[in-house]
């Protein structure tokens, strides 16, 4: 049996931020992982998926080329794709557990399980700590009809041995566009299907209508109001039936419609440790769930499921246990992207949140959207839009929107500004950076 200050449990972005930032505090720590060191966002999340839509982007580039002067005869390779995008992630895997080996962090390999508050137990040996942090993660998941078992979730879409030549992708979320244009731009034939009208439920209105309709005229077939209800095999396809009476017959069907806690499998229940009916850890203000000496954050505490947010909750966790030096974490202003092409980005409110808060006669509302100048000669009809949400009586500035290329890059930026509480004045007496698209979040009247 060996004794730690802390055991975390999960060796993901919020489990090792935690794990490194404890252990350089003096104190003796241990995590725990049943999967690959580096958790969900760089081995079957964030990472690779990046890397997938820079693939995706070769697509889109060799098109726009010949308008450019460049006579270019490309083919593409899965195989190559998926072996370089491997062997990278199994780069960060090693890097990831040597940052651990040089932090003194001890990494205990298995599926951990309560015995007591104090003790887990992995791989049939006993550990104790005087504080255990939970931080496991989430997990996509399954659908509950008929021949799920014939889809695959997102995680196993790394893994295929060759781009399907067509296939049904179900969920509007970040997970299933995102994948739906990487996809479409690599050749395959991609139908979206949502439950509802619109794709990212949560964005702002405008946005999720005005991107839906550029991943339409991109080639993806979107499909409305339409539930898949059995998945069938029918020979070398999968044969779907839909709620409206049709079916679709694809190669590969993905479900991206949501992820739920993994904590189910912990033993929480007969220690203390309460969860919702998701399986998502409660816990207050300083991550402390229901059970003394116990905390978690992170996906599995399922707030804001994003890899900034879940490392930046592990180092304020660790300052605060163990630095003697309280921190927390702000949730405003928590920039995102969506990686589709063309790119979503976003920061703050959306039009109908700052609505919602001040009233509909404190908001201004500015837009705009044009064509990015390197469209003048691709010939391509995708336009740029932008939209910042101001309040009136303040002239702050609550959200700044944007689809187009770099708009991830353009909302990081922007987000200082929000951060910082900005004023459309401050917007506005920002000198322009010409010629860029990112200026017109200066010049906008
Ligand atoms: P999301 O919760 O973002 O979206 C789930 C989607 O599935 C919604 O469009 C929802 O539709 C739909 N849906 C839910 N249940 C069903 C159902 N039974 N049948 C059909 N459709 C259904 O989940 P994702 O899986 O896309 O992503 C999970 C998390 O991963 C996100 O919360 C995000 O935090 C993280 N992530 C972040 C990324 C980034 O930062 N770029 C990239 C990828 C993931 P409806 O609107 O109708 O409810």
């Amino acid at each position: 049996m060996a004794t730690f200050d802390l055991i975390v449990i999960g060796a993901g972005s919020g489990g090792l931020a935690a794990a490194k930032r404890a252990a350089s505090y003096g104190k003796t720590v241990a995590i725990c992982e049943s999967d690959r060191v580096g958790g969900t966002c760089v081995i079957y999340g964030c990472v690779p998926k990046k890397i997938m839509v820079y693939a995706s982007q070769f697509a889109h580039a060799t098109s726009n080329a010949k308008q450019y002067g460049w006579d270019i005869n490309a083919s593409f390779s899965w195989e190559t794709l998926k072996t370089n995008r491997d062997q990278l992630i199994d780069r960060l895997n090693t890097l990831h557990i040597s940052f651990l080996e040089k932090s003194n962090v001890t990494l205990l390999t298995g599926e951990a399980v309560f015995n007591n508050a104090n003790s887990i137990t992995i791989e049939g040996n006993t550990h104790t700590a005087e504080t255990i942090l939970i931080a496991t993660g989430g997990t996509a998941t399954p659908p509950k009809i008929e021949g799920a078992n014939h889809a695959v979730t997102s995680n196993a879409l790394f893994s295929m041995p060759s781009l399907p030549e067509s296939i049904a992708i179900i969920g509007g979320g970040y997970i299933g566009i995102e994948f739906a244009s990487i996809l479409n731009a690599l050749g395959s034939k991609v139908g979206l299907i949502l439950r509802k009208n619109t794709i990212l439920r949560g964005f702002d209105n405008e946005c999720r209508q005005w991107l839906q309709t550029e991943l339409s005229q991109s080639g993806i077939n979107i499909l409305t109001e339409t539930e898949v209800t059995q998945i069938k095999i029918e020979g070398s396809l999968k044969k779907l039936s839909l709620s409206t009476g049709e079916s679709l017959s694809v190669q590969e069907t993905l479900f991206a419609i949501g992820r739920h806690p993994n904590t189910n499998t912990l033993n929480l229940a007969p220690i203390g440790v309460k969860t919702d009916s998701n399986g998502a850890i409660q816990v207050d203000d300083s991550y402390q769930t229901s059970a003394p000496h116990i905390f978690a954050l992170g996906d599995c505490t399922n707030r804001v499921n994003l890899t900034p947010v879940a490392i930046a909750e592990g180092r304020a966790f660790a300052d605060t246990q163990f630095g003697n030096n309280p921190q927390s974490v702000s949730y405003t202003n928590i920039p995102t992207a969506v990686f589709t092409t063309p790119e979503l980005g976003t920061v703050g409110l959306s039009q109908e949140e700052a609505t919602n808060t001040y009233g509909d006669t404190d908001i201004k509302v500015y837009k705009t959207d044009f064509k990015a100048l390197f469209h003048s000669l691709t010939g391509q009809t995708t336009r740029t839009y932008m939209k910042l949400i101001v309040q009136k009586s303040t002239d702050k500035v609550l959200g700044a929107h944007m689809i187009g290329d770099g708009a991830g890059e353009i909302c990081q930026s922007l987000a200082i500004a929000l951060q910082m509480g900005a004023t459309k004045a401050d917007f506005d007496r920002t000198m322009a950076l010409h010629p860029s698209s990112a200026e017109e979040f200066v010049t906008m009247r």
